[in-house]
């Protein structure tokens, strides 16, 4: 589904700059679910959004389905590739309403059906058909995200980013969301890649993973190596031995992908 190689990126000029990727290499296979979990600052967002064709000041190369990522990217990759961000609340229009939140998308690509498609997508996002009039204000965090995973969802995308999608969460809801990104996924056959800074969940939604340090990805492993202590790299294990007190319980809350 995805393909990456030796992507590097930097911000600034000349004496001023700072390179936040280098040489960043992985793949993710159709129907994956695939972590990448890092400190702050290490350059998780900045890959997805490379892959998202939000930037195009990178080299390497990027193939999303085959098709490269570049300067010349279709309407079809914006279709095909949705992202959901870490804050619902930043990422929705506090003046405008979810219905046109949602509408929005639908009409930027020409597609029919609106009512129909609003409806199955509250539908499965698990928000009453009545809140398609609500503004963001009027509605939970965890509600919120649900309203930016089926803004997401709408287009029928084959890929989704999310990046830190519980983050901004009451613990409380934080698994109830990920749950229904699982679910979701089950249901429409997508490929997910998931950004977090918890190892444990991370660990227990995705099927391999990537960890990054400083811009770099350090190892890429499997659940199955994660769970049996088979990193090769003593990051990675600093990671692992910090998340494993923090937030087993949380992830015991999960359904597996
Ligand atoms: P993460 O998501 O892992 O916390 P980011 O990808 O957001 O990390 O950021 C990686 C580095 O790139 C950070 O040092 C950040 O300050 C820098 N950075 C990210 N976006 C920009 C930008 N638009 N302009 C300049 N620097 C940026
Ligand atoms: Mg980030």
């Amino acid at each position: 589904m995805i393909e990456l190689s030796h992507l590097d990126l930097s911000f600034g000029e000349g004496s001023s700059a700072q390179q936040v990727l280098s040489d960043v290499t992985f793949n993710v296979l159709d129907g994956e679910v695939f972590g990448l979990v890092g400190e702050s600052g290490s350059g998780k967002s900045t890959v997805l959004r490379c892959i998202a064709g939000l930037y195009d000041h990178w080299t390497g190369t990027i193939t999303v389905d085959g098709h490269p990522v570049d300067k010349n990217l279709g309407k079809e990759h914006y279709r095909k590739v949705q992202m959901v961000f870490q804050d619902p609340y930043g990422s929705l229009h506090p003046k405008r309403s979810i219905n046109s939140a949602l509408i929005a998308p639908l009409q930027i690509h020409k597609i029919g059906d609106e009512d129909k498609r609003i409806n199955e997508v509250l539908d499965q996002v698990g928000l009453p058909r009545s809140s398609r009039f609500r503004y963001p204000h009027q509605l939970s965090g965890g509600q919120r995200q649900r309203v930016a995973i089926a803004r997401a969802l709408i287009l029928e995308p084959q890929l989704m980013l999310l990046d830190e999608p519980t983050s901004a969460l009451d613990v409380s809801v934080q698994a109830e969301i990920l749950n229904l990104l699982v679910q979701i996924r089950k249901e429409r056959h997508l490929s997910y890649v998931m950004v977090s800074h918890d190892l444990a969940v991370i660990t227990h939604l995705c099927d391999r993973l990537a960890v990054m340090r400083q811009g770099c990805i350090e190892e890429v492993l499997s659940k199955e190596a994660l769970l049996t202590g088979k990193m090769k790299v003593d990051y990675t294990k600093t990671l692992y031995e910090a998340s494993r007190s923090y937030d087993r319980a949380m992830a015991n809350q999960l359904e597996t992908a």
